[in-house]
């Protein structure tokens, strides 16, 4: 399978080559040019595999450079019971009225990046070694909206022949993800909290990404740059297998028949984790619609209602659920590449239009292949907390502020639609992340701030403490660095 650049075509490379270099040379995303269409022999053939068969038999399908023998390998360190709190990784549970929740956080940070990130640094020593790649060491740059930092640092701490650095807007993030960050051991990592927010922070991120100056500079220290955001495709393909995984599991669990259309909610910041959905559609995955939930930063919801004008010219909103607090969707870049027909041309020109003036409007020809897979809505922080109080209230499920946000805003696709269709609705973060706004969505404000905060949701709700949560309790704090955000080009001496 070949990877082109979603601004110029002609850039052509290989899964391997995609993935260590994290981002094309040309400010564009890699994308694969065709996507794998899974036959009924597949899906039979996947619901006899577990989680970790079948994360490795869809990542074969795109990373066609990589023997199955070394993907199974991965899938099984990665998704090891023993990082993901026992055998189901990704677990569906269903609530009332056809509504099923994926559970993508039951890994080492408690977010759905685990994911990805557990898989990511397999991925991209093998993809370094394919490529030749042996004597530089590899420095990953991560901007963090809050849940990418912790995961990347979790996935990445003392894997040889890398080094990792943290980029998280200083204040931005929860207590709990700030902590999770500046505890992280290991002797390859380094956190840096930036005065800015995480558009800030990506877009400083993407700039060093394609500043000649610095490239040099790195390769004379014997270094390299790659990226684990969404941007690189190592970290978007793992997340098509869980998408594929539930719908087997509902199939399996006699909730559906295979065939049947189900719907996807998934609450949404860079369009990393909806668009993983977007292609398990693509490869005939049965998915009706797929519901874009956002958050106050509503720019991808006006972006879907308007027929597609993108216009990232608007106050940014600091929200409960930060992990979303995005204007800039940089994913989204690849929906218009593959909704263009790869037309990198029209691609190019919108992200060049992005860059100078914060707006693009997609042609008109387009805009019926938005309405006919997405549907979009966004929810504030007060509905937000009205959600998690009642689903709790009502089915005593326990739902974090990102959650809560895609069930709010699925409940209100349904009742403006009529569409009854069952919906798998991406449930991305422990509530213990979060546990002030939680507590207080259910009148229970909690006052302290270290880790007595995850004791007293607990007993709040009489749901049990992540582990690796729990764990943070009496470490200590490694980093406490804070640049400005147009100082950052300084902070690469961190790894030098
Ligand atoms: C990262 C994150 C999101 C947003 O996911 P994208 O792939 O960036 O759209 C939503 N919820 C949580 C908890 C997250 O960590």
């Amino acid at each position: 399978m070949e990877y082109v650049s979603s601004r110029d075509k002609n850039l052509r490379v290989s899964a391997a080559q995609a993935i260590a270099a994290g981002i094309a040379p040309d400010g564009g995303l890699f994308c694969p040019t065709t996507f794998p269409r899974l036959t009924a022999e597949d899906f039979q053939k996947l619901m006899t595999l577990d989680y970790k068969g079948r994360a490795a038999w869809i990542l074969g399908q795109f990373l066609t450079d990589f023997t199955a023998e070394e993907l199974n390998s991965f899938a099984q360190k990665a998704y090891a019971d023993e990082k993901f709190g026992g055998a189901d990784t990704a677990p569906v549970k269903s609530l009332a009225d056809g509504v099923h929740m994926l559970e993508l956080w039951h890994g080492p940070t408690c977010a759905f990046k685990d994911m990805a990130l557990q898989m990511l640094p397999h991925l991209l020593t093998a993809s370094l070694r394919k490529t030749g790649e042996t004597t530089r060491t590899c420095c990953i740059l991560v901007a963090t909206s809050g849940d990418t930092g912790k995961a990347a640092l979790e996935g990445f701490a003392n894997v040889p022949g890398t080094k990792i650095m943290v980029y998280y807007p200083v204040d931005g993030v929860s207590p709990m993800q700030k902590l999770q960050m500046v505890t992280q051991t290991g002797d390859n990592v380094e956190v840096v909290a930036i005065k800015g927010n995480f558009d800030d922070a990506q877009s400083a991120v993407k700039r060093i990404f394609t500043d000649a100056d610095s490239a040099k500079r790195l390769d004379e220290a014997g270094l390299m740059f790659s990226s684990a955001n969404s941007i690189n495709w190592g970290r978007l393909a793992p997340q098509i297998a869980y998408y594929v995984s539930a719908y087997c599991d509902l199939v399996q669990a006699g909730k559906i028949a295979q065939g049947d259309r189900v719907n996807v909610c998934v609450p949404t910041g860079n369009f990393g984790n909806i668009l993983a959905a977007y292609i398990a559609a693509q490869m005939g995955v049965p998915f009706g619609k797929l519901v874009c939930a956002s958050n106050q930063n509503n720019v991808l919801t006006d972006f879907f209602r308007s027929g597609g004008t993108y216009d990232k010219n608007r106050p940014f909103y600091t929200t409960n659920s930060p992990s979303m607090d995005i204007l800039i969707s940089s994913n989204l870049e690849r929906l218009l590449f593959y909704i263009s027909g790869q037309n990198d041309v029209l691609v190019k020109e919108k992200m060049e239009e992005l860059a100078k003036t914060g707006v693009y409007t997609i042609p008109e020809s387009l805009r019926e292949q938005l309405t006919a897979h997405f549907a979009a809505g966004c929810c504030d922080d007060a509905k937000t907390a009205e959600t998690i109080r009642t689903v709790f209230d009502q089915q005593h499920y326990l739902l974090d502020t990102h959650t809560a946000v895609a069930y709010r805003v699925y409940e209100e696709y349904r009742a403006a639609t009529g569409d009854n269709a069952p919906v798998i609705i991406a449930s991305t973060a422990s509530p213990f992340k979060f546990c002030k706004p939680v507590a207080a969505a259910l009148g229970h404000p909690i006052q302290t701030d270290g880790t007595e905060q995850l004791d007293a949701l607990a007993e709040l709700t009489g749901e049990t403490v992540p582990a690796p949560l729990a764990a943070l309790a009496g470490k200590s704090v490694r980093f406490d660095r804070v640049v400005d955000k147009d100082d950052i080009l300084s902070t690469l001496d961190l790894l030098m």
